[in-house]
C-alpha cells in the first residue's frame, strides 16, 4: 500500500479527532488513558480513502469483505473492559484479540498493554492491517491468519482475550488458553443483538458480568483469502 497520511487534514485533522473524544466522554467513557489513545491513533488510515472523511464519526464503517471497523464507542468500551479487568487491578500483559479486521482496535490495545496477539480469518484484511500497524511504528503486535475459534496455542496462556466479532457461544479452545485470573471480553448470544460479557477465570469457575447489548458482524468458522 502507498504512504499513509498519518497527521490528516480537514475532516481527518487532530481537531476532528478531539471532537470524537468529546463525544465518547459524553457517552460515558471516562478512562483517560483510553481517551488519550483514541485521540492519538489516526482512525482514518484504517478505512478506505473514500470514507476517510467519516472516520471520526462514532459509527462502524465498511472495510471490505463484508466486514466493518467497529464503532469507536464500542472500541473504547471494550478497551476499558480489557485493560481494567485484571483481578489485581493491573493492566493485562499478553492479550489475544480475535478478529483483527482493519487493525484499529489492535492499534489501540497495543498502546496500552505489553503485547497483542491478533488473529483474523480473512487474509486480505490481515495483510492490510499489518501494513497500517507498520506505518504507525507499532511493534508489539503479532498477527496471524487463522480461525480465532482455535485461539493461538503457541502463545498461550493469555492474561486477557478480546473477541471483536459476535459469537453464538464462547469457543472452548479460547477458554483453555486463558491463564488463571485472566478475563475475556466477548459479544455473545443467539440473536443478532449480543450481550457484551466479561468473564473472569478463577480456578475451575468463571465469574461473569454483562456490560452492554451490542451488534457485531458474526464470528464464523474457518479461514478465507
Ligand atoms: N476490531 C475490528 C473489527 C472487525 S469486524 C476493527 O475494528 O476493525 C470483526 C472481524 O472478525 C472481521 O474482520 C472478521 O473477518 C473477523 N472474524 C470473524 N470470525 C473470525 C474467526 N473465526 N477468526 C478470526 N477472525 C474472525
Amino acid at each position: 500500500m502507498k504512504d499513509f497520511d498519518l497527521e490528516g487534514i480537514g475532516m481527518t485533522s487532530r481537531r476532528t479527532r478531539d471532537r470524537l473524544v468529546r463525544r465518547l466522554r459524553e457517552a460515558g467513557i471516562a478512562d483517560e488513558r483510553v481517551l488519550d489513545t483514541i485521540a492519538a491513533v489516526p482512525r482514518h488510515i484504517f478505512v478506505d480513502e473514500a470514507l476517510a472523511h467519516r472516520a471520526y464519526e462514532d459509527s462502524a464503517l465498511p472495510i471490505g469483505h463484508g466486514q466493518t471497523i467497529s464503532q469507536p464507542y464500542l472500541v473504547a468500551a471494550m478497551t476499558v473492559a480489557v485493560i481494567n479487568g485484571a483481578g489485581d487491578g493491573g493492566a493485562p500483559r499478553q492479550v489475544l484479540e480475535i478478529g483483527t479486521g482493519s487493525g484499529y482496535q489492535t492499534a489501540i490495545l497495543a498502546s496500552l498493554v505489553e503485547r497483542v496477539y491478533t488473529v483474523e480469518r480473512i487474509g486480505g484484511l490481515l495483510e492490510r492491517a499489518r501494513e497500517r500497524l507498520r506505518a504507525l511504528g507499532i511493534r508489539n503486535v503479532r498477527l496471524k491468519h487463522g480461525d480465532g475459534n482455535l485461539g493461538w496455542p503457541e502463545h498461550a496462556p493469555f492474561d486477557a482475550v478480546m473477541v471483536t466479532a459476535g459469537a453464538s457461544h464462547i469457543p472452548d479452545a479460547v477458554m483453555d488458553q486463558m491463564d488463571d485470573g485472566a478475563h475475556l471480553v466477548i459479544p455473545v448470544g443467539q440473536g443478532d443483538v449480543k450481550e457484551l460479557k466479561r468473564l473472569r477465570k478463577s480456578g475451575d469457575s468463571w465469574r461473569q458480568e454483562t456490560l452492554d447489548h451490542v451488534r457485531f458482524v458474526p464470528l464464523v468458522r474457518g479461514i478465507a483469502r
